[in-house]
């Protein structure tokens, strides 16, 4: 293909038999563009973990909500969580049962809750307080209780889920509480779970913390550790989002080995007989996703170049809230001989906020008017996190198909929809 700074997308033949020229062209931008191919690669590679039977993954939706991926994952056999009615509902529409739908919450409302333990196999409550409201609306029945193992991990303190300082979880010293709180209600503890933190690129941090879930369960009183039905040890499996750098991949051949060592060995040790959850979302859907925007202006002030594009944080908000840095090429038909001059570039959006920024200080190939960009890894935490901040409308999402067609899955918001909940 012509265009200035391609090479990944070109080695694994992302965009198909298509363009992001073409694409940009066909759908406009920005434009989130998703290539089916690479997210069932993701699938596999963690369903294949481990060999266990009890062993399984579950998708963690919100990540990337789009029932048109949702079913793609469903395809490739991952169950997925909830956390909101909204996604329960998608879930649904992509077509989990609820035998296949866990919903980990924090915080919900009575009714939340009573709409949860319809459409979903367990809900996980995550404070004392939600689970005595659970067994008020739903006594005698079946539920998880996320614990925080007082380990934490994660990319930015904003993405760190367990420790001290975080909000989610109850800690193993309210144990005696907890089971006070299932008896009066009389309650079954039918799983456990646990998310320490996101983006963890080597396996120790997880696996230790998996160590102390499956401890924990150890500890339960008599009888109780007989009556789980699943251990779920979180998300968190991290990407290399610096893919022009070489950064390399988790290793997963590692994980997968000590996590089969660490599950069956504690079930052959314990008996139990049910099922371990993985519970990732950024690993399935990150890299399958590119989110394409055009060059509208270019400008320097100072010393400094700025690249004004339609990409602003209201649709890709990662950079500005968690410093998140995505690799960007740069797509241009006729690239010529000089389109590989480099020097330093900030991308920019257009948006009122000086922290509309996507990329700073990059040394990239010159861009100009008119160029189109890609910026990588987009597809988990990208159109889930968008907004209308400015009033502008949310981007439409295309999947190519591993046929090769580009099919739209879901078209850009217009006017009318921003003022659709007026009164
Ligand atoms: C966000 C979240 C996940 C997924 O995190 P990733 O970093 O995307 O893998 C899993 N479980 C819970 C409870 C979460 O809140």
């Amino acid at each position: 293909m012509s265009s200035v700074r391609s090479a990944y997308t070109d080695s694994l033949c992302f965009y198909s038999g298509h363009t992001p020229l073409e694409l940009a062209e066909t759908y406009g931008t920005p434009l989130y563009v998703y290539n089916e191919g690479v997210l069932r690669e993701r699938c596999r590679d963690l369903m294949k973990l481990s060999g266990h039977p009890g062993y399984g993954v579950n998708y963690s939706v919100k990540a990337n909500a789009n029932p048109a991926i949702l079913k793609i994952i469903r395809d490739e056999g991952l169950v997925v969580d909830a956390m909101s009615p909204g996604e329960l509902h998608l879930d649904t529409i992509a077509g989990f049962p609820p035998e296949k739908i866990l919903y980990i919450s924090n915080n919900n409302s009575a009714e939340e809750l009573r709409n949860a333990v319809k459409r979903a196999l367990l809900v996980s409550v995550d404070s004392l307080s939600q689970l005595a409201a659970f067994g008020r609306l739903n006594a005698g029945g079946r539920v998880m209780v996320r614990f925080n193992p007082g380990i934490g991990a994660g990319h930015h303190a904003k993405v760190v889920t367990a420790g001290k300082e975080t909000k989610f979880g109850v800690t193993p010293d309210r144990l005696d509480e907890v089971f006070a709180l299932l008896d009066k209600y009389q309650l079954t503890l039918a799983g456990i779970n646990q998310h320490i933190g996101s983006l963890f690129m080597t396996p120790d941090g997880y696996l230790d913390a998996a160590a102390v879930l499956l401890d924990l369960a150890e500890r339960l009183p008599a009888g109780a550790l007989n009556k789980l039905e699943i251990m779920d040890f979180g998300g968190g499996f991290g990407i290399p989002y610096r893919k022009y750098d070489g950064e390399g991949r988790l290793n997963l051949v590692e994980l997968g080995a000590r996590l089969h060592a660490l599950i069956t060995g504690w079930s052959a040790k314990t008996g139990y007989a049910g099922r371990f959850l993985v519970e990732p979302g950024r690993y399935i859907a990150a890299e399958c996703g590119i989110l394409l925007g055009r060059v509208y202006a270019v400008k320097n002030n100072g010393d400094k170049r700025y690249v004004g594009t339609d990409l602003g944080f209201n649709t890709l908000v990662r950079p500005a809230m968690y410093d998140s840095f995505h690799d960007v090429e740069i797509y241009r038909a006729d690239s010529g001989k000089t389109g590989q001059e480099t020097m330093p570039q900030t991308i920019v959006g257009n948006i009122c906020e000086s922290g509309d920024i996507l990329a700073k200080n990059r040394l990239l190939p010159i861009m100009r008017e008119g160029d189109v960009l890609g910026l990588l890894d987009a597809g988990a935490y990208g159109f889930v996190m968008a907004s209308n901040y400015n009033q502008r409308c949310l981007p439409a999402e295309v999947l190519i198909r591993s046929d090769g067609t580009a099919q739209p899955i879901r078209r850009r918001e217009t006017l009318d929809d921003l003022t659709r909940c007026l009164l």
